[in-house]
């Protein structure tokens, strides 16, 4: 069956908008970066950063991705069961992976399982890899796209503590983590944190928590107060940018939680590197689209 002038004009836009989040970082992170970069004192740790902000002006200049690592592409699309493309959707994402990885162009990053063969266009088994979230009247949709890299996707683990360990025991989980692979990641760092019941929950919510617009908070007092200080304590290590010491550690941390089985908690950390490419764009049932993530820019 052919596709609708629709689905290819969705997928046209998204494959665009896919390559625009490969070389231009979202507002918040150029934010943040810009404010740890003025923080900085020591002249390596200054030199780096200098060296990050011409690589994103070389990027923009020359049209090209902002790491070589363009990742493997993950797509979180929050869907109103109104939507008339719905049912296209996996589809269109698919296609818009292939789209962007020729256009922009993105390294190739999907290899089979088993095979151990690179497919050369992006798509392989599950990848571009979907989380869904159906909105009941709605006819909207609002995908994010991110690009895992290898580097800071090394560090991502969960597990499942026992009912003493506390979140004294979460908290020790994430700064072992950090501690032992972060420096893998190329900081600053934006490190999630997900509280869950198992191991799957906990790293779902802790992907959803890296993913979270820096400088916003947890909204549970807590919770926040938790983000508070894992990034204190963080700082305090010093890892600066590209681990070569500094000020700062991250650009932010965030904490999301469910409720969770009495007798156990589970604990799962995500971290996005200084080159965290992702992005958010919503369409309208007539597919006229709005960029939440990237303001000032056109696709
Ligand atoms: S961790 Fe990020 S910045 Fe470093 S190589 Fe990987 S994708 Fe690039």
């Amino acid at each position: 069956m052919e596709a609708s002038s629709g689905h290819q004009l969705m997928a046209e836009t998204l494959g665009k908008f896919v390559s625009l989040v490969s070389k231009r970082l979202p507002d918040d992170v150029m934010a943040k970066l810009t404010e740890l970069k003025g923080i900085e004192t020591e002249p390596l740790a200054k030199s780096l950063y200098a060296c990050m902000f011409e690589n994103m002006e070389k990027a923009e200049s020359l049209n090209r991705p902002t790491c070589q690592d363009t990742g493997v592409i993950q797509f979180f699309v929050r869907a109103g069961a109104k939507f008339p493309y719905l049912g296209e959707l996996r589809g269109i994402l698919k296609e818009a992976t292939i789209l962007s990885t020729k256009q922009a162009p993105l390294r190739l990053n999907a290899v089979e399982p088993f095979d151990e063969k690179n497919t050369g266009t992006n798509v392989g088994t599950k990848v571009p890899w979907i989380e869904w979230d159906i909105v009941s009247d709605d006819d909207s949709v609002e995908i994010e796209v991110y690009m895992a890299g290898g580097g800071c996707s090394l560090p991502g683990r969960s597990i499942v503590l026992p009912p003493l360990a506390g979140y004294e025991g979460a908290v020790k989980f994430v700064f072992d983590t950090i501690v032992e692979w972060g420096i893998n990641a190329c900081p600053p760092l934006t490190v999630g944190v997900g509280i869950g019941t198992c191991s799957t929950s906990a790293a779902k919510l802790s992907k959803m928590a890296m993913l979270r617009k820096l400088g916003s908070s947890n909204p549970h007092p807590r919770a926040a107060e938790m983000e508070r200080r894992i990034q204190e304590g963080l700082d305090a290590i010093g890892l600066g940018p590209q681990g070569i010491s500094g000020h700062r550690s991250v650009l932010g941390v965030h904490v999301e939680g469910m409720a969770h089985h009495p007798s156990v908690l589970g604990v799962g950390v995500t971290v996005g590197c200084w080159a965290n490419r992702h992005g958010i764009i919503q369409f309208n049932k007539n597919l006229q689209y709005t960029m939440i993530s990237h303001q000032g820019v056109e696709l």
